[in-house]
């Protein structure tokens, strides 16, 4: 996948976030950070991929950090980034997975302040405070070599995680889908103002995909099958799997020449 160097995952206790992480360090990566809000489940997973990494011959190479940090908390962003960034002495990718929804059955119309803000917040305040850290560490580091070919990569690369949402729109999700077009402008605007500085930064936008946020709640699990038999022409839920080999794609440097893009791995929903 030609990713060395050293990478942050936000979301990392669960699904995309924490498969995200174990591709990274699958591939070769010299360090991964995971930070998650939820901090008992990320010991969880540090010990997990601690675990995998025995039976991997780069075992020693790779350092794994764990922080238990909300996306939201702009000071503790900073400081947890700075941080990372002296353990690992630079950052070369980063991977903004952490999200949550909140539905509202009867619209808009019926969507609180609350649940409207919360949403905004962690999807894509949170993916702003952490792109807008890295960045400025980034920005001032040599640019990476390919392991593949020893050519000069990019500064840093960053990947927000957005949605089919960021495309299309969706009844009764109306902060989802606000914050996941949101997290598409921010990648837009930010990968001009910086593309010609060596930082790239890119959306992936996963469709249907099996994790605690589409298969944790037995309602959601209905309405989700629906959607996958009628709308999504593969007929079948994505894996955090897929969806992981796509980010490290846009990540790493087989996509040198690639900024500000939306890649929908969405088993064809968009296309339909
Ligand atoms: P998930 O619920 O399995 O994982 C989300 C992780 O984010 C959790 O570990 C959670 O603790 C963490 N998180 C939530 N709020 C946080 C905060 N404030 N600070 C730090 N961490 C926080 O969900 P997932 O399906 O793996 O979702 C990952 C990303 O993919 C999200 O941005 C989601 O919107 C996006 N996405 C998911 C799907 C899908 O079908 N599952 C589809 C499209 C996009």
């Amino acid at each position: 996948m030609d990713v060395p160097g050293f990478a942050i995952v936000t979301g990392a206790a669960s699904g995309i976030g924490k498969q995200c992480a174990i591709a990274f360090v699958r591939e070769g990566a010299a360090g991964v950070a995971l930070l998650d809000v939820n901090y008992e489940a990320l010991k969880e997973v540090k010990v997990e991929i601690e675990q995998m990494l025995l039976g991997l011959n780069h075992a020693k190479a790779c350092q794994i950090e764990a922080f238990g940090i909300s996306v939201t908390d702009e000071a503790l962003v900073n400081e947890t980034i700075t941080t990372i960034a002296t353990k690992f002495g630079r950052i070369d990718y980063v991977v903004n997975a952490a999200g949550i929804t909140i539905k509202h059955e009867e619209g808009a119309v019926f969507a609180s302040t609350t649940d409207w803000q919360k949403v905004i917040d962690v999807n894509l305040t949170g993916t702003f405070l952490v792109l807008r850290a890295s960045a400025r560490i980034m920005l001032k580091q040599e640019r990476l070599r390919s392991s593949l070919d020893g050519r000069e990569l990019q500064r840093g690369s960053i990947v927000n995680v957005g949605s089919i949402m960021s495309i299309v729109g969706k009844a009764m999700s109306t902060g989802y889908v606000a914050s996941k077009h949101g997290v598409l402008g921010l990648t837009r605007t930010a990968s001009e103002d910086y593309a010609a500085k060596g930082l790239r930064i890119n959306t992936i936008c996963p469709g249907y995909v099996q994790t605690p946020m589409t298969l944790g709640d037995p309602k959601a699990v209905k309405a989700t099958q629906e959607i996958v038999d009628h709308k999504v022409p593969m007929k079948r839920l994505g894996t955090p799997n897929e969806i992981a080999d796509s980010v490290l794609f846009l990540a790493g440097g087989r996509s040198s020449f690639v900024t500000g893009f939306a890649l929908c791995v969405d088993g064809g929903y968009t296309e339909r």
